[in-house]
């Protein structure tokens, strides 16, 4: 099942979300609509929140979207498997400074230079209820880092630099509006 995606100005991506207590068929049903939802909307992340719901996970895959837009086991250059589904995530450290080119799904029409970390190490609970750790660089860091802000009820508005916020007002704005 497909979500709606939430857009900026809606309360519910401000919300911090709760830890799941049990990987049970329902969170597992969700992370597969989420992926779904994603890969439909031609993202690379997507949090909980951004489609009305409050568990903590959430949900990354750099690589092109599988035919038909379900789950299917991937692997990147690095071998790290795709799609990420990360449930209860913690991001243990944070190492040096990069600046990307970002967008979000809950910001259409909108891409801002955001200062992300070029490494992290992840933990988190996987689809079987195991719990993982992972070292992440480059693009797979970025995105975990802007999806763990989601969890949090951050958003890319909030790492934009005041000269970004000037450039972008009238379609943040514009958003706002449409939430209204
Ligand atoms: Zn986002």
């Amino acid at each position: 099942m497909k979500y709606e995606v939430l857009t900026y100005g809606n309360g519910a991506l401000r919300t911090k979300s709760k830890t799941v207590e049990v990987v049970d068929e329902d969170i597992k049903a969700l992370a597969l609509d989420m992926l779904e939802t994603m890969y439909a909307a031609a993202g690379v992340g997507l949090a909980a929140e951004q489609v009305g719901r409050d568990e903590a996970i959430f949900v990354v895959d750099i690589l092109p979207a599988p035919d038909g837009h379900q789950y299917r086991e991937r692997f990147t250059e690095d071998e790290i498997k795709m799609p990420l589904v990360a449930i209860n995530p913690e991001i243990k450290e944070r190492s040096g400074e990069c600046i990307y080119k970002e967008g979000c799904l809950s910001f259409p029409g909108i891409t801002a230079n955001v200062t992300r970390p070029e490494s992290v190490v992840l933990e988190y609970t996987d689809l079987e209820g195991k719990r993982q750790t992972l070292q992440l660089q480059g693009l797979l860091a970025e995105a975990i880092d802007h999806e763990n802000d989601h969890l949090d009820g951050v958003l890319i508005v909030d790492r934009m630099s005041a000269v970004q916020k000037v450039m972008h007002k009238s379609k943040l704005k514009k958003l706002m509006r449409m939430n209204k």
